[in-house]
């Protein structure tokens, strides 16, 4: 059995985000998702990044990575109508365009040079929580849909879409 300290549940922006963060701060994440490759099916969604974004990436030292794939343009659409940002008091006082595929590929091979470990091709689908352990800590039981189970302390679900996943048993307030 392969143990983590933390287990995050889907492999998209946040999720690989929360892995790069975390393993920057020392933890031992992994990410398990049950896309097979990198290029997720249905191909790309989200046209393109946000300033804020590109400053939270540049405090990362990677937004040049984007930045050079993509279309900066400095004025964002909001309710129909397009705001001027040229002189939002940042340095990136822009919006990207650049699809989503593209974008978590750059992000995949940021977390490939930080030895994030990925589990592609799994996916969780429950997850117990001990009684001795109430407050934070909790067990993933990961599926396999190829290869071996997995657990962990804790737990961060990152999917904004309905998963599978399920408590195995009501969670309970101290
Ligand atoms: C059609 C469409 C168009 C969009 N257009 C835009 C746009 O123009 N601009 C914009 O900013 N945003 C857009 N979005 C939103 C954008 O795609 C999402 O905000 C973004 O993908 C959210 O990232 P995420 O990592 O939170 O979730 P996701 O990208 O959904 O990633 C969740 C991950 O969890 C995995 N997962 C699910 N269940 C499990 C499980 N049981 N175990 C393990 N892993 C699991 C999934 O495979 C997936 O990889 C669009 C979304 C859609 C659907």
């Amino acid at each position: 059995m392969t143990e983590h300290e933390v287990l995050i549940a889907g492999g998209g922006p946040t999720g690989m985000m929360l892995g790069a963060e975390l393993t920057l701060a020392g933890v031992d994440a992994a990410i398990v998702e049950p896309s097979a490759t990198r290029d997720r099916e249905g191909g790309s969604r989200a046209g393109g990044l946000h300033s804020r974004t590109i400053e939270v990436f540049d405090m990362r030292g990677i937004a040049d990575r984007f930045l050079s794939q993509g279309q900066t343009a400095q004025v964002v659409r909001f309710a129909n109508a397009s705001l001027d940002i040229s002189d939002f008091p940042t340095r990136h006082p822009y919006g990207l365009a650049l699809f989503q595929n593209r974008t978590e590929r750059i992000m995949a091979d940021w977390l490939d040079e930080l030895h994030v470990k990925f589990y592609r091709g799994r996916e969780v689908t429950g997850f117990v929580q001990d009684l001795a352990a109430m407050y934070n800590e909790a067990s993933i039981v990961v599926a396999p849909l190829r290869f071996g189970a997995g657990s962990c302390r804790k737990s961060g679900g990152c999917s904004d879409r309905a998963t599978s996943a399920r408590p195995r048993s009501p969670c309970r307030s101290p």
